[in-house]
This record gives structure tokens, sequence and C-alpha cells, in this order.
């Protein structure tokens, strides 16, 4: 599959590459770094990552507009991070000569004509450094930082690790990667990590004011009021719910996060014992077994959520022996 994806790159003149919408870190880093390592290995080339840009994370790079229709009948489309057609962010697969999908979702449907799917890969960022070590692709510096961050940000500094997040691949091609490129990780971390004390405080009323379910789901209203209050916005208050793993009695927790710009109720979920992905693709929503999202209209369905949740946090309790969750293991 590296070879068959390599080979692809080789061939085409003008190369698209695109991710999901809602970009979050993993999906910038890889298509930021894959268009940097391609157009470095391949300087002739027209290579344009595309779709939204969000200011958020502008630390990753910048994005492309999409070249005119008649260009992309000649082009190769990459999809990277991205199980579904409808969530492709910004170009119409049909358009193109060719395409590939390199994703680390479970797998929803078939929308390009090679696709390279490992949901055991922690990252798309893990996939793509997998496919440079694979190939002839060298990574340069600058791709390097991107994928790194990517892959610490889906991994949550390597902490994720049910089954298929932090693997021993994935520490070994962050070795060979940090071992070839020498990058300084300090900034790395403070791009992704720095707070401002406004989102602290609101981290603060979370936990003040997270209730949790008889059987272990926690979970938070955030008001437009409360968002405004604390002078974030609903993609931040809702981009916390990474901060609340590992308390004791909470096996999945969700952030239900007001957005009326969109006129829609932004639904963060995270999980350390069930999968959670299928209550969330039930509405409008998707994600991976341990973390998902959605977005509905009312509240009515966002509780709905909860109580689908919480059952499940009770099939999961009485599936382990004794019904009692080892908080050590
Ligand atoms: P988030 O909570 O937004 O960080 O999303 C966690 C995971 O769920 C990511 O892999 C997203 O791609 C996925 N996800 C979030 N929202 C949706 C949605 N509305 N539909 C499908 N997948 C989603």
């Amino acid at each position: 599959m590296h070879k068959k994806i390599y080979n692809r790159i080789k061939k085409y003149n003008t190369i698209v590459i695109a991710r999901h919408i809602g970009p979050d870190p993993d999906s910038l880093g890889a298509q930021i770094g894959l268009k940097d390592i391609i157009i470095n290995n391949f300087p002739n080339k027209n290579v344009y990552a595309v779709g939204a840009p969000t200011a958020k994370f502008k630390y990753l790079g910048t994005l492309d507009k999409l070249p005119d229709d008649k260009h992309l009948e000649e082009a190769l489309l990459i999809v990277i991070d991205t199980p579904d057609k409808k969530r492709i962010d910004g170009v119409n697969v049909e358009l193109f000569k060719e395409s590939i999908k390199i994703d680390h979702h479970p797998f929803i449907e078939s929308v390009c004509d090679i696709e390279w799917i490992d949901d055991t890969s922690s990252s798309a960022c893990q996939m793509i450094i997998e496919l440079c070590m694979k190939t002839k692709l060298e990574i340069t510096k600058y791709a390097a930082e991107r994928l790194f961050m990517g892959l610490v940000a889906d991994t949550n500094r390597f902490l994720f690790n049910h089954d298929n997040e932090s693997t021993v691949k994935t520490f070994d091609l962050v070795k060979k990667l940090l071992m070839s490129s020498k990058i300084d990780v300090t900034p790395l971390y403070s791009n992704l990590y720095l707070r401002n004390i406004n989102e602290m405080k609101l981290q603060g009323y979370i936990s003040q004011n997270m209730i949790i379910t008889e059987n272990g789901v926690g979970y938070i209203t955030l008001t437009e009021q409360i968002i405004k209050e604390h002078k974030v916005d609903a993609a931040s208050a809702g981009n916390l719910v990474n901060n609340f793993n590992y308390i004791e009695g909470v096996l999945v927790w969700i952030m239900i996060s007001e957005d009326n710009k969109q006129n829609l109720l932004r639904i963060n979920i995270r999980s350390r014992g069930p999968h959670i992905n299928t209550v969330a693709e039930e509405y409008n929503g998707g994600g991976h077994k341990y973390a998902s999202g959605a977005r509905v209209k009312t509240y009515d369905e966002a509780y709905e959520i909860v109580e689908k949740l919480d059952e499940l946090c009770k099939e999961y309790k009485e599936s382990l022996e004794g019904g009692e969750i080892d908080e050590n293991k």
C-alpha cells in the first residue's frame, strides 16, 4: 500500500490534499506536513492543501485556494483523516482523475479509488510518518514538526492507550522521526497546550458543575451565556473535553456547548471504557471508539445522548468481571 501511494504521488503533477470539516491539529498537521514533504521531494509538482482555515490552529501553517475545476481533471486528490464523503472539507472527489484516502477512523464508506485505512493507528499524522519511513519520501523539518504536533494532540500526549492509540509502533515511529529530524519539541508543546486564563476559568467552572450519572457519565451544559461570561467560543469550550480524563468513577464525559452562530448544540464525547462512536453516529456525528462528536438541534436530543451513554456505561460495567471497574487497570 505504501508503495502504491508513493507511485501515485510520483505520477501526478497536480496534487490536492484535503481533510475533514472542523479541522483539528491531527488533520491539519498531516495535510500541511504531507504537502511540504511532496513539494520538497518533487519540487516541480503543484501541491495544494485545501479546506476552511481556522485561526485557532494557525501555528500549523496556511492553506491554499483550490485550483480551477479544469486543473482537477488531471489531478490526484489525497483525502486525509476523513472516513466519509459528507465530512470532506471543500472538494468534490468526482472531479479528480484519481483519489486516495488515508485515514485512521473506523471504516464508514468507500470514497476514493485507493483507500489506506488503519484504525489501529494513533493518528493520521502517524500514518504519514509511516508512509515516509516505508518509501523514499524524505520528511522535512517543517513537516516533522507538524506531524509531531498532530500525533501528540490526537494521543493526548501519548496518554490514550486503549487499543489503538499509543502503541509500540507509535513510539517507534516517533523515535525515528525525532532522530532523523532533530526537532525541538518544547515550542511545539507550547503551541498545543498554552491556554489563556479564560479557558482555565471555564475549566474550573466545568469541574465545579459537572453532573455525574449513576453509571459514570460526567456531563456539563455550557449555555451561550456561560461561554460568553468566560470570554471563550463554543469550539474552545468543547475542546476542554480533553482535560477531563481519569476522574474516578467517570467512564464517559461529555461537553454540551451552545453554538448560537450555527444554531446547534456541539457535543464532544470522550470515553475510557465503552465504545461511544455508535451513539454519536445516531446524532449526526461519529468519530472514534473513545473520542467522538455530534451536532444536535435540541436539548432533548443532547440529554438522550447522555441517557444512551449512561446505559452503555451500565452494560460496560456489567460486562466486566464482578461488575466493578478496576481503576488501576
Ligand atoms: P471532537 O470532540 O470535535 O474533538 O471530535 C472527536 C472525534 O469525533 C474526531 O475524530 C472527529 O472527526 C469526530 N467528530 C466530531 N464531530 C463529528 C461529527 N459531527 N460527525 C462525525 N464525526 C465527528
